[in-house]
């Protein structure tokens, strides 16, 4: 896996091509001829990542409600 790499803030391991590290936000790659354009892309992939993330939370706990509502009522199962 050599287009991972290790976050030299956080340890955690990271894809070469982000720019910042979507764990902790920190800028990880050595900006080397990185056009701003590609941090501005790096930064959205970040946030992307970010918002998926959230969302996958908020189902979960809806999930996890309904279950609960189900039991409640005797029907799951
Ligand atoms: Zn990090």
């Amino acid at each position: 896996m050599d287009f991972v790499c290790v976050c030299n803030n956080c340890g955690k391991t990271i894809e070469r091509e982000f720019h910042y590290c979507p764990w902790c936000g920190k800028e990880n790659v050595e900006p080397s001829d990185a056009s701003v354009l590609e941090n501005v892309f790096a930064q959205l992939e970040v946030k992307q990542a970010n918002d998926r993330n959230s969302r996958i939370k908020k189902i979960e706990s809806k999930i996890a409600e309904i279950e609960k509502g189900l039991n409640e009522l005797g029907i799951s199962n």
